[in-house]
């Protein structure tokens, strides 16, 4: 008999579901809790709900996390997990510890079909959006796992950041529901500061995020302009920055943070230039918004022939944008030696867009790239 995966369901789903099943509001809350607060997947465990309830849930429902097909624990604390969703995909996830939080970097899609230069999902092209369910399994999993783990009996996880495989705003349907899920108190309870949907720049879903869910806000930029944006970003040439820009001003109307993140990927000799540095003063000036930068060391793979620009160019590049009075952070790397670093997460990915193969095409023609200074030949060693 087909049963539902509870894990599909935020609240209101669940309680939808319920009251299908002739049941009250409360006893979905009550549900909820034990799924997302306690970790069950037993409804026989569930001693608060009437027997009856119990009985019909075995019938028609299950709790039915995602299958582990590695685990990756670094010297740093960071652990990586890889998930089968099926019919040869997989995908990542990815939890960071740190003195004053614990961060997991969550998936979206298994692939994913922006296709960025420097990303190595996106070398790996598209299979198809990760349902609502897959989504919130992976902090399912991940938050039961590490309190076990870590012997410990609070909440482990306080940041989510949808960072992981995919780009969270082309799987909008399954995204918003996963987020609720995670805001809500009688689950994670996590405040809309402590999620950040990070995306590539798809400007009608921000408006639309903004409106029905509005958590932190990161976008990765990575160009000060539309010709080297075009090039790194594909999806630039669909949404050019000064669109880009706007969008996230009319976000901030509804953020719970009062900046945007923009990620900036340092790729050596290709956007790491004091001009580049230059113009994304002069960009941030001309519209006006309210941000902060987070320049991140790239994680050279072979496939994208690009290398991460020396630490000292990394540095000046910082200064610059400091000394024009923008907050800017260089982010550490962490999980380097299990491949957990961002831009590193790969999975499995049965590619059904030929992306990959579009990806070496372009690699061929930009032979000489739209930059200051061309990109070395040399191919990186493996990472
Ligand atoms: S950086 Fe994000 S949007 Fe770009 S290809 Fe990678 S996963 Fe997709």
């Amino acid at each position: 008999m087909n049963t539902a995966n509870l894990l599909e369901f935020d609240l209101e789903g669940l309680a939808a579901f319920c009251e299908k099943l002739g049941e009250k509001r409360f006893r979905a809350t009550q549900l909820f809790r034990w799924i997302h607060q306690r970790g069950a997947s037993d409804f026989a465990q569930m001693t608060d709900l009437a027997k009856s309830l119990r009985e019909k849930l075995a019938t028609t429902a299950r709790v039915e996390a995602l299958p582990v097909l590695t685990q990756h624990e670094s010297k740093d604390g960071t652990i990586k997990w890889l998930f089968d969703v099926g019919d040869g995909n997989a995908v990542e996830a990815v939890f960071i510890p740190e003195d004053d939080r614990g961060t997991l970097c969550v998936s979206s899609q298994a692939g994913c079909a922006v296709g960025c230069r420097f990303c190595s999902t996106g070398h790996q092209g598209f299979s198809r959006n990760l349902s609502t369910g897959e989504i919130v399994a992976q902090l399912w999993f991940a938050e039961h796992f590490l309190r076990k783990h870590l012997k410990r009996n609070e909440r482990v996880i306080s940041n989510v950041v949808m960072m992981g495989m995919g780009e969270p705003l082309q799987n909008y349907t399954a995204l918003v529901p996963a987020l609720r899920t995670m805001l809500d108190d009688n689950a994670y309870g996590l405040s809309r500061r402590r999620v950040t949907v990070s995306t590539s720049g798809v400007v009608p879903m921000i408006d639309r995020l903004g409106a029905d869910c509005p958590v932190a806000l990161a976008v990765s930029l990575h160009a000060p302009n539309d010709a080297l944006r075009d090039d790194l970003v594909p999806l630039n040439r669909k949404y050019p920055i000064a669109e880009l820009i706007e969008a996230c001003k009319r976000y901030l109307a509804h953020a719970p943070r009062d900046f945007i993140t923009f990620e900036y990927c340092m790729l050596d000799g290709v956007n790491d230039q004091p001009e580049h540095a230059r113009q994304l003063v002069e960009l941030v000036r001309t519209h006006g918004i309210s941000c902060k930068f987070n320049l991140i060391p790239f994680n050279p793979f072979p496939a994208s022939g690009l290398l991460r620009s020396p630490q000292p160019r990394v540095l000046a590049f910082a200064k610059t944008l400091s000394e024009a009075g923008l907050v800017t952070t260089v982010r550490k790397t962490r999980g380097d030696d299990i491949d957990a670093a961002c831009g590193q997460l790969a999975g499995d990915v049965k590619d059904r867009t030929r992306a990959a193969e579009r990806m070496a095409q372009r690699r061929v023609m930009s032979e000489r790239p739209i930059v200051l200074h061309p990109v070395r030949k040399t191919i990186p060693q493996e990472h």
